[in-house]
């Protein structure tokens, strides 16, 4: 098995490596290439091997056995990466950049399984662990997508608010620990579809300042106004998401489009092409210094099943861990927490995955500490059989198996009897 370590950027450095290869061509290869002494850049897309970035070589993984140089992982899907260096034999040593790297892999412990956390040690824990927030300040959607459990549960008749001493427990906690990764405006309700978005972003900005606050929107309302209003108040990341009809065959004529539709309402925006392949085309935007993406994917082809209720491409008896209900908190307007995305309150067949109602806890870390909370991750953490709906049947946030990390897990995770 290779030698893989753990290592901070200033380590790495002071290890005084001449060579060493970067895996992916990846967003942040593209920012720290030049930090370090980067030699060739491993990528899987047989398009760019061969091709050069910033004269650096590009080889497929394949090519990798002609170099046994050191291998640096930074970014994400470094569970898979970590699977894929396995199976190829490779006996590079594995260098895996700590402040780098997105996976909750490596910040995992069995704290997350344990009853016995004071506060203090929760807020840690959650600081070190938790880089998503989810929320939705109101119920409201405009539309009943066909690939979205909207289709058949009303969110356009009767708006509901999330309650201020909801979003106020919320705000506190997160501002006592400086929370400085991503709030999501994101669940089953369109944001830019009524005006307590832009006071909600108001108040979590003015307590988060480092805080990403993003937001995924269907384009309806996306005006000039609409945009510039979330821009003042706070938003800094956006996803334009395209949609498509149920039988219209994903084709970029007609995805263009859609984005064309969208940057006429919105003349301020400028859009270019950044990836296009046979189920997701994608234009990066820009507008100020908001990060905004504009894209569609087929969800015939990479759609999730949304715990069960959406037909899926590709449903089968699920082995791997799932992270999420370690890395992210989702709340729904009522206050309702829930284990993922995929999850919903209002749904009365999902009602049983409900883990809590944040109104129950004195703060959030107890929620995200409480006994369903802790069970919920208690079955996730392995590898193995899941027999337990909606698990059994969910591919989403699938990890591949490696020895390597099936021994991480086990070592990190057992708990010792307290
Ligand atoms: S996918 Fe988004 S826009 Fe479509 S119904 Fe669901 S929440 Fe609304
Ligand atoms: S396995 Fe799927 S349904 Fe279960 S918590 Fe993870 S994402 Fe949600």
């Amino acid at each position: 098995m290779n030698a893989i370590t753990s290592v901070t950027h200033q380590e790495l450095q002071q290890r005084n490596d001449t060579s060493l290869l970067a895996w992916g061509l990846s967003k942040t290869t593209k920012t720290h290439w030049n930090t370090l002494p980067i030699r060739a850049i491993v990528d899987n897309n047989p398009k760019l091997t061969g091709t050069f970035f910033q004269n650096i070589p590009i080889i497929s993984p394949a090519q990798l056995h002609q170099w046994p140089d050191p291998i640096v992982l930074w970014g994400g899907h470094l569970e898979n990466i970590l699977a894929k260096i396995e199976s190829l034999g490779l006996a590079n040593e594995i260098l895996i950049h700590q402040e780098l790297t997105k996976s909750p892999l490596f910040a995992l412990s069995q704290h997350y399984l344990s009853p016995n956390n004071n506060l203090q040690q929760k807020m840690h824990l959650f600081k070190k662990m938790v880089r998503l927030v989810e929320l939705e300040p109101h119920s409201y959607c405009n539309r009943t997508c066909w690939f979205c459990p909207n289709s058949y549960l009303d969110r356009r008749s009767n708006t509901k608010f999330m309650d201020e001493s909801i979003l106020q427990k919320l705000i506190h906690g997160l501002a006592e620990i400086n929370y400085d990764q991503t709030i999501s405006f994101t669940r089953y309700s369109e944001p830019f579809g009524n005006d307590v978005f832009y006071s909600t972003l108001k108040k979590i900005r003015s307590s988060l300042p480092q805080a990403t606050l993003h937001a995924n929107t269907n384009g309806d309302f996306l005006t000039d106004a609409t945009l510039s209003k979330a821009y003042e108040s706070g938003l800094n990341s956006l996803n334009i998401q395209l949609y498509l009809p149920q039988h219209q065959p994903f084709e970029y004529t007609y995805v263009q489009g859609l984005a064309e539709k969208t940057l006429k309402k919105t003349p301020s925006l400028k859009a270019t092409l950044s990836q296009k392949t046979d189920d997701w085309i994608e234009f990066a935007c820009t507008f100020k210094t908001m990060h905004i993406r504009m894209y569609a994917r087929d969800f015939r082809k990479n759609g999730n099943p949304r715990g069960d209720i959406i037909p899926s491409p590709s449903l089968s008896n699920r082995s791997s861990p799932c992270f999420l209900p370690f890395s992210d908190l989702y709340i729904d307007h009522t206050g309702d927490a829930v284990p993922c995305c995929n999850i919903r309150s209002d749904d009365p067949k999902q009602r049983a995955y409900v883990l809590g109602n944040i109104q129950e806890y004195e703060t959030i870390f107890d929620m995200y500490f409480s006994k369903n909370f802790l069970s919920w991750r208690e079955r996730l953490w392995s590898f193995g059989p899941k027999t337990f709906p909606p698990c059994k049947s969910c591919h989403f946030a699938s990890i591949d198996f490696s020895h390597y990390i099936d021994n991480h897990l086990k070592k990190k995770m057992v708990i010792t009897k307290e």
